[in-house]
Formats: C-alpha cells, sequence, structure tokens
C-alpha cells in the first residue's frame, strides 16, 4: 500500500514538497508548470452520520494534503477561437506519484470535448469532474491542461484523499482561469462532480474542511443552510496530540451499509411527520417507530447535540472536555448506529485505556481510522498500546500517526 510512501512523505515541509514536484513535472512533462496547489485531507472531529440529515458536522483540514503541479496548455489565453478541439488544445494529462502496486506514475488522458460521466474511469475521474462541472459554467471555457500529483493524504483511510485531489483541482483551475469562485461556491461544484460525474452518493462536509479549514481551528457546518464558522481547535496549547488509528480494514458491507442507514433515516423521518430529521426536536417521543428505526433516529439528534456542545466547549476553551463528547459518539455509532467494527472499538478502547481522554471511530464506519485525542506525553504509549492490541487480536497491524488542524487549500508556489 501506500502508507508507507505517504508517513515519508509527510515530514517535509510543502514548499519542499512543491519544489519537488515542480522539478518532477518539468522530467514528466518536459517543461516547468504554471504553479502548484495544495488541498489537505480532513479528519472529522464529531458529527457523523448527521451530513445527509441536514444536520451539523465538526470536521477539521489536517497537515496532510494532495499537491498539484498543473501547466495550462494555453497559458496566454489567447487564440479563443473556439474550436480548443479541433486544434488539439483540449487534451489532458494527469499523472499520479501514486500507484496501486508503487509500479510508478499513474497516468490518465482524456480529451474535455469528450467529457461525460463514465467516460474516465480510475483515479482520473476525480479531475475530470471537476473539469466537467467547470466547462459547464456560463462563459467559463476549460483548455486542456498537464497535472502531476503527490498526495501525502493515505487513500482509503477515510481521511478523504479522494476530496483532496478534487478541491486541488479546483483551486488550481480557479486561479490560472482567473474565474474567482468563492469558497462555498468551490464546494458545491466539487460536490457535484463526485455526485454526477464520480457517481458517488457524498455530501458537502469533506470538500468544506478542505476548502476552508484554518491552522488550529475546526470547521462548524451546517448541513443545512451551508453556513459555516470556524471553531478554536488549539490542541497543542493544551498539551494535547490528535492521533489517527488507519485499521487498515474496508468490511464489504459498507456500501450497503451506508444505504441502509440514510433509508432508516429516511423512514424515520417521515414517520415523526419531518421533512428530515434537522427538523425532529431532540427528545422527541420516539415509541411510534420500531426499534431499530428507533435507534438510528436517536443516534443522529443525540449527534446533532453532542456536535453543539464540542463546538460550545472549545469555544470556551475546554479542549480537553470535548473528550467525553468523542466517547459518547463512538458508544452511539457503536450501538444504536451500529456502523462499527471490532477494528474501530478496539482502537478506541486501547486508546482510552492507555491514557486518551477521547477517542472515536471517524468517517462513514465499517473500517477506515478511528481518531483519538491524547495527553502529548501519552502518545507513544497509546501508539503502542494499539499496536500490541491489534496483533494479540490478529488484526492487520494498523497505521498510527499525528495529524494537526491545518491550513485549507490554496497556492503553494
Ligand atoms: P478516501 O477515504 O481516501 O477518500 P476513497 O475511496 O473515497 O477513499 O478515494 C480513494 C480514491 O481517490 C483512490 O482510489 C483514487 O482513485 C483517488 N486518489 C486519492 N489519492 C490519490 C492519489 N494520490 N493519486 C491518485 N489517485 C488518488
Ligand atoms: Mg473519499
Amino acid at each position: 500500500m501506500t502508507h508507507q510512501q505517504t508517513a515519508q512523505q509527510a515530514g517535509h515541509d510543502d514548499g519542499t514538497r512543491a519544489e519537488e514536484l515542480s522539478r518532477r513535472f518539468a522530467e514528466v512533462y518536459g517543461h516547468a508548470p504554471d504553479g502548484v496547489w495544495r488541498a489537505p485531507g480532513r479528519v472529522n472531529l464529531i458529527g457523523e452520520h448527521t451530513d445527509y440529515n441536514d444536520g451539523f458536522v465538526l470536521p477539521f483540514a489536517i497537515d496532510r494534503a494532495a499537491l498539484v503541479a498543473v501547466r495550462l496548455r494555453r497559458p496566454d489565453g489567447a487564440g479563443h477561437d473556439g474550436d480548443a478541439a479541433a486544434a488539439g488544445h483540449d487534451v489532458v494529462d494527469l499523472a499520479s506519484t501514486w500507484a496501486p502496486d508503487d509500479s510508478g506514475l499513474t497516468r490518465a488522458r482524456f480529451r474535455i470535448a469528450d467529457l461525460v460521466p463514465g467516460a474516465v474511469s480510475g483515479w482520473g475521474a476525480y479531475p475530470a469532474g471537476v473539469v466537467h462541472v467547470l466547462a459547464g459554467l456560463d462563459g467559463v471555457e476549460v483548455p486542456g491542461f498537464e497535472l502531476l500529483l503527490d498526495s501525502t493524504v493515505p487513500v482509503g483511510a477515510g481521511l478523504s484523499s479522494s476530496h483532496a485531489v478534487e478541491v486541488a483541482t479546483i483551486v488550481a483551475l480557479d486561479d490560472l482561469l482567473g474565474l474567482d469562485l468563492d469558497r462555498p461556491a468551490m464546494a458545491r461544484l466539487t460536490q457535484q462532480a463526485e455526485n454526477d460525474f464520480v457517481g458517488a452518493p457524498t455530501g458537502i462536509m469533506d470538500q468544506s474542511a478542505s476548502l476552508m479549514g484554518r491552522t488550529g481551528a475546526a470547521l462548524f457546518l451546517d448541513c443545512r443552510t451551508l453556513e459555516s464558522d470556524l471553531v478554536p481547535l488549539p490542541v497543542a496549547q493544551h498539551g494535547l496530540t490528535v492521533l489517527v488509528v488507519d485499521t487498515g480494514v474496508a468490511h464489504s458491507h459498507a456500501d450497503g451499509g451506508y444505504g441502509a442507514r440514510r433509508a432508516s433515516c429516511e423512514r424515520g423521518a417521515a414517520a415523526l411527520g419531518a421533512a428530515s430529521l434537522r427538523d425532529v426536536p431532540d427528545g422527541a417521543d420516539l415509541t411510534g417507530l420500531d426499534e431499530e428505526t428507533a435507534r438510528r433516529v436517536r443516534h443522529v439528534l443525540g449527534e446533532n447535540r453532542r456536535v453543539l456542545e464540542t463546538v460550545e466547549r472549545l469555544r470556551a476553551g475546554d479542549v480537553r472536555g470535548i473528550g467525553e463528547l468523542l466517547v459518547a459518539s463512538h458508544v452511539s455509532l457503536r450501538d444504536d448506529y451500529e456502523v462499527s467494527c471490532p477494528e474501530l472499538d478496539l482502537a478506541v478502547d486501547t486508546a482510552l485505556a492507555a491514557g486518551a481522554v477521547g477517542a472515536r471511530m471517524t468517517g462513514g464506519g465499517f473500517g477506515g481510522s478511528a481518531i483519538a485525542l491524547v495527553p502529548a506525553g501519552h502518545t507513544e504509549q497509546v501508539r503502542t498500546a494499539v499496536a500490541e492490541a491489534f496483533a494479540n487480536a490478529g488484526h492487520r497491524a494498523p497505521e498510527v500517526f499525528v495529524v494537526v488542524p491545518g491550513e485549507g487549500a490554496g497556492r503553494v508556489r
């Protein structure tokens, strides 16, 4: 897998990585890029399975990011003859340093004129989806370009490596084409790219965190209104670190489980006479629902409340105080929503027993990653305990690493 590779790269700062990427770009394409842009992955601190219920989420951008070096085929913007395709100027060349079998660059190539959903498979679908939605905007003409991607966001760990690719692509093209899109607009466009072009029914949280996150802060996002607000998350000043435990597992029922949970929520809302669970007051009488639906609804109502309480505590400067809310979130996801798995439960229980002040699964569940809020002095202890517990249980060795609430997407050079 690529985790080894990304762990090594994570030590480099983005400026150095951008310089290396520019050099590599010149090797691959024979000339320098127009620039380098970055977009981080994200961790969802709390607010799980609330996004598609019009609820609240609290993700933060992390210090692992996708970098893209890009060069437009018409860097001077000249020659608007409306026939870029005929002139061969609408060819997009993509290359990534990530390869599933570590075999070097993974490349893709397409013409913008040929772009329809399904036309590009594999990772190229993410940048292609972004091109497709931008080209569909009034008055926007997207020329061909060359792109080289290098990302330190581990793939498939639930840290949104896919959104990092999309967001890096859209900030680069927005900049190069002078589109001047605002961040919420870019979030909606990348969501559209993912829903309509890639074909994944995902929400708006991940792109928003990557686009609007700031160093030392989490992004409080209302998934109904799309209003967002930064909330201080000064973990280091409070002597804390956030550890990610990437279990490396992806249980096969993840897709079906996700769809079933969404359906339960819709059923629950309808039975309670609400358009969405956002409109059901916390503490509503759930006795009319079947037992399973009631538990699903209870999770969503409780999780929204926990997000609001987390925001309140962080605004009051009580970073340690959010630990118990993280634990309550995990218990609810495990018992009421039933989207955890043995590996995630083991990661959470072990981290707590080894000194974490809070821990929970993060992301959709059925595998992926857990996070733990750990006193800085206990980081190694937690790391070792988790590794040992996984070995004793016969699970594959997890990747355990520190993440820092970092800056949202932008130009690097
Ligand atoms: P995640 O939780 O990491 O977003 P997904 O399955 O949603 O997991 O997305 C992973 C996919 O994103 C990969 O299979 C690949 O298509 C794309 N991707 C992510 N990072 C890279 C990269 N560095 N190079 C090429 N493709 C990438
Ligand atoms: Mg993804």
